[in-house]
């Protein structure tokens, strides 16, 4: 063009998106949400998202099987990512985990997402009460193994996704008490290290077709800490409901599955399980606001992909206008003496006193063009049908607390597994001759199939009052501490989630012989006492 042509017009300011810097997008934005991100994209994606944000710090949470470093963002008025850092802000920590179950990827899109928001200065007022621990990508090994053949029936990701579990075919959702993975142990060391008040799992249904966008889940495990169950249930939940209708108008419930009359079993809308395997139980039985995210399978990619974000925004959103009150909450619940309580060792169905409304749903089919297999998506349809439901789990068998349990020398392993969740143990210097109690078994039932790489176990017996001689070495394990209730679950032998039912003592456990971890007796504490702190080894 001559530039006596141009000297004609007004000189304008150059178009706007030329001075931008190119934005940063997710694989799932870039592919119209065909495709999700690989480790390396997410490790890109979370470099990038950081440089030039003093609020914003990358770290890694641990190792997955594999050797991948599990990448945790750490955003608030912090120095950096370290815990004593995180700790010392004072302010309410919430961690937010994507892909423990990578086929299940819609968290791990709508987390990086929450990033890049975040590292354009949206809800920058979070900073004011909260430090965010952001985990896009946990379960990094399954990530990885991609194929188009993964959770067939779910709408998408059409090039594929991650598979469930890990890199040595573990469920990282059934391993947070026993932790048998790295992953889990990574996890287990960010809640000491961190400890989060406030801890939510991204995941995607399988099962029944509902009319909701999102299903979620307190903690269910029936020795919840009531002020944490009653906040969640009662306020946090419906809160976040509310405004993800409001705001979008989806709808959003407890997590269920309708279930017809079967035998014994009452028709309802049932939730799953209350044992602390699962992420949500697991942070409820550690005094935390544990929260589960399934997002729907028969939505898009897309859907579950957004439905996620506004989920996980809504609850930092409540946790935010609530924070000191949450962790105080949390720490008060820490302070709560159980020796001489009685809690559950086993827990079962409640159901609800009066039928609810829950909407049903429907799908159609769509073929999948590369896999070649019928997926399913949701239809508008919403049938709102009458049911009971059974969302919250009450004890079925109780057991007294103890003081403190003993583990003899040979059951280091389990007193290393004890330590990895940040239970403190103690030393018996020398023998010492005691109160105690001990558990003989009357019978041992040995499951005949693998289970997560054991082989679960079932002991019937009783406790009795006796006197044994303890040898020096001897490692005891107090419950007058914060983390009483996920020791009473490990070691009591009738819990439905102990060392004992995981299958970690097969050559100890013989009708008639008692089993090898003894109790202290009422007694015992006051005696133990006496002697000052013993040393830590
Ligand atoms: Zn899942």
């Amino acid at each position: 063009m001559p530039l006596i042509a141009l000297a004609a017009f007004p000189i304008l300011p150059a178009p706007i998106q030329a001075q931008e810097a190119p934005r940063l997008l997710t694989r799932a934005e870039r592919s119209d949400f065909q495709e999700t991100s690989r480790y390396d994209e997410v490790m890109h994606f979370v470099t990038e998202v950081v440089k030039g944000r003093p609020d914003m710090h990358l770290t890694t949470m641990g190792y997955t099987f594999e050797g991948r470093p599990i990448p945790m963002v750490v955003v608030g008025r912090v120095p950096d990512a370290s815990p004593e850092a995180v700790r010392a802000s004072g302010k309410t920590r919430v961690y937010l985990q994507g892909g423990i179950h990578a086929g299940e990827i819609a968290g791990k899109e709508a987390l990086l997402i929450l990033l890049r928001e975040l590292s354009q200065g949206r809800h920058s007022q979070w900073a004011d009460s909260l430090v965010l621990l952001v985990a896009p990508l946990y379960n990094a090994d399954g990530n990885e193994r991609v194929s188009v053949l993964n959770r067939p029936r779910q709408h998408g990701p059409l090039g594929g996704m991650g598979q469930r579990a890990n890199a040595q075919e573990l469920d990282l959702n059934r391993d947070h008490l026993k932790l048998d993975a790295p992953e889990s142990r990574s996890l287990a060391k960010m809640f000491v290290e961190y400890d989060p008040h406030v801890a939510v799992d991204l995941h995607t249904t399988n099962g029944t077709r509902h009319g909701y966008h999102l299903t979620y889940s307190p903690p269910l495990h029936p020795a919840t800490p009531r002020s944490i169950d009653a906040l969640l249930r009662n306020r946090l939940l419906p809160a976040i409901t509310r405004a993800v209708k409001e705001k979008h108008g989806w709808d959003m419930y407890h997590y269920g599955n309708a279930m017809q009359a079967r035998g014994s079993l009452e028709a309802g809308w049932y939730t799953f399980d209350h044992r602390a395997r699962f992420s949500n139980n697991y942070a409820g039985l550690r005094n935390r606001f544990g929260i589960l995210g399934e997002a729907y399978s028969y939505a898009t990619f897309k859907e579950r992909t957004e439905v996620s974000l506004w989920f996980v925004e809504e609850i930092v959103h409540f946790t935010h206008a609530h924070a000191t009150e949450m962790a105080v909450t949390a720490r008060a619940a820490d302070e709560v003496a159980l020796v001489g309580e009685s809690l559950p060792v086993r827990g079962t169905f409640r159901r609800s006193p009066e039928p609810v409304t829950i909407l049903m749903g429907e799908t159609e089919e769509e073929l999948n063009p590369y896999s070649g297999r019928m997926m399913l998506r949701r239809t508008e349809a919403q049938t709102p049908q009458e049911m009971y439901e059974f969302v919250s789990f009450q004890s079925a068998e109780w057991e007294r607390v103890p003081p403190v349990y003993f583990l003899p020398q040979n059951l280091q392993d389990l007193r290393l597994r004890l330590e990895a969740h940040g239970v403190e143990t103690l030393v018996l210097p020398e023998a010492a001759s005691l109160e105690v109690e001990e558990f003989v078994v009357d019978s041992v039932t040995t499951s005949p199939r693998e289970y997560q790489g054991r082989f679960e176990q079932e002991v019937m017996g009783s406790w009795r009052a006796t006197t044994r001689t303890l040898e020096g070495g001897t490692v005891l394990v107090p419950l007058d501490q914060p983390l009483a209730k996920v020791i009473f679950t490990l070691l009591e032998p009738r819990s439905d989630d102990g060392f004992v039912a995981w299958g970690f003592l097969p050559g100890n456990l013989r009708a008639g012989e008692p089993y090898p971890v003894l109790r202290g007796s009422r007694g015992t504490a006051p005696r133990l006492s006496l002697h000052g702190p013993m040393p830590d080894s």
